[in-house]
């Protein structure tokens, strides 16, 4: 059995970065995902380094954008790694602009700098189509000769766009034994605006597989669309704004989908002249590329766009780009409670424009804070989720900020799968895994998704390790 190793992502639901053993001088690198929240440590520097050595990995495979799973890229390249990044094709015309900003925020503002960086990073990205085998180049012993053959293959994970689970096939070159490793990286729930639902692979010796919601089941779609809608109302009547914080990638484009439902389907004018402010340039270009790529969407997003219908890009909705014309709408939304919905980063709270509307807002009850992701423990979302409807409140930048508006959660927009899912991720293949790493949740989740999945291999009669650190 091969040997995978957590450099991050085991304990807590960030960082994720996983290496895959091939034999003792070569390895597979499966994401290099940043700390965030209460995962990250005090001095976070030291986490950006990659401590461990990396003249082994002989390719990094990128499951999807999200920071939490690629932010430590500049980190390995600045450390020497020049071997290919394998990701499938809409990721590698998400990445470049992920690392961008990545690098603005966390490294440099050195133009060229950032340049040099982008360019050796489109250097490195391999993009592979879904569902077709890609082979590493092989494996070879010390005396040079092959020791064995890896193939990877991205299949679709339902995530956000471009996000893959990813199959390993392993043949040892001596033995003839094969091996084959699933690695989950994030996978979707069923029926998520605009991606297909993920299918399970056939089969596989062993699984890494995520576990944020390995103790959760969402609500249905349309429990959570009417969930939305009654929040947008309640804010509409209230005169107030909703704001939304939410990750520029993914959650973002679902909710703008879901919106122009709402919007479409309504029949108040209230709704069809309510504005939609995406204050995210990044969010905004993130937009344009999902629009771009079209071809991945859904059946039903497909359907609507030949109805003549636009998903992402409808008529109440606006975007708002420097940062002046950001403060100038806070200021006007905070002063005259025009009904608005505000969607901007960050998705928990850490930093981002949202933390402007935040503080403006949270003190008045008109407004609505609508939370459409998972919030980490440690980050001033989980306060606001968990003190704001006890009327109680949240310190930000060292300054405490008390929570009279109103707070609603979604689960549903997590775009994560829940428990049920994950079990039928497993449920689904013909030959399940006989050894499963837990990574990607935090202690409750794993160890709730760790007893069922053991039940679920005991009413089949068959036999399963289930490994979680602790
Ligand atoms: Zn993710």
């Amino acid at each position: 059995m091969l040997e995978i190793i957590h450099h991050g992502g085991a304990t807590g639901v960030t960082g994720s970065c996983h290496q895959l053993l091939l034999n003792r001088h070569e390895s597979l690198l499966v994401d290099c995902g940043l700390f965030q929240g209460e995962d990250a440590a005090e001095d976070s520097f030291e986490q950006l380094q990659i401590e461990f050595d990396i003249s082994t990995v002989k390719a990094l495979i990128i499951t999807h954008v999200h920071i939490d799973h690629v932010g430590r890229l500049p980190y390995l390249l600045a450390a020497g790694f020049t071997g290919p990044i394998i990701c499938s094709i809409p990721t590698a015309k998400l990445l470049p602009l992920v690392i961008e900003d990545a690098l603005k925020i966390g490294f440099t503002r050195n133009a060229q700098l950032i340049e040099r960086f982008q360019a050796q990073l489109e250097k490195q990205i391999v993009s592979v189509p879904y569902g077709k085998w890609h082979s590493i180049s092989d494996v070879s012993d010390h005396n040079g000769a092959s020791a064995g053959t890896t193939r990877v293959k991205l299949k679709r994970a339902g995530h956000i766009l471009g996000s893959s689970y990813v199959e390993v096939s392993y043949q040892d070159a001596k033995t003839g034994e094969k091996e084959r490793i699933v690695f989950s990286g994030d996978l979707g729930a069923p029926y998520a605006p605009l991606l297909p639902a993920p299918k399970s692979p056939y089969g596989c010796d062993q699984l890494v597989l995520e576990s944020t919601y390995g103790n959760r089941q969402h609500p249905d779609r349309r429990q959570r669309r009417a969930t939305l809608k009654a929040a947008v109302e309640q804010a509409l009547a209230n005169g107030g704004t909703v704001m939304v914080p939410a990750f520029s990638i993914g959650r973002t484009q679902e909710l703008l989908y879901e919106l122009e439902t709402i919007i479409h389907q309504a029949r108040s004018s209230r709704w069809q002249s309510l504005e939609i402010i995406v204050d995210s340039p990044l969010a905004d270009r993130f937009t344009k590329v999902y629009r771009e790529l079209k071809p991945y969407w859904d059946k039903e997003a497909q359907g609507r766009l030949r109805s003549g219908r636009h998903p992402l890009n409808f008529a109440n909705l606006y975007t708002v780009d420097s940062h002046a014309e950001h403060e100038q709408t806070v200021e006007y939304l905070a002063k005259t409670g025009r009904p608005a919905i505000v969607i901007a980063a960050s998705g928990m709270c850490a930093g981002g424009r949202i933390m402007n509307y935040l503080k403006a807002m949270l003190g008045d009850e008109r407004h609505q804070v609508l939370f459409v992701g998972y919030q980490g423990t440690g980050t001033p979302g989980r306060d606001i989720q968990q003190y704001g409807p006890q009327g109680g409140w949240v310190a930000i930048d060292g300054e405490r900020f008390d929570i009279k508006a109103g707070v609603t959660t979604i689960s549903g927009y997590s775009a994560h799968a829940d428990q049920k899912d994950l079990l039928n991720f497993v449920k689904r293949m013909r030959r399940w895994p006989h050894t499963i790493h837990l990574v990607h949740g935090e202690q409750t989740a794993r160890a709730a998704l760790k007893s069922k999945l053991e039940v679920l291999y005991l009413t089949k009669g068959k036999q399963v390790n289930v490994l979680s650190s602790s």
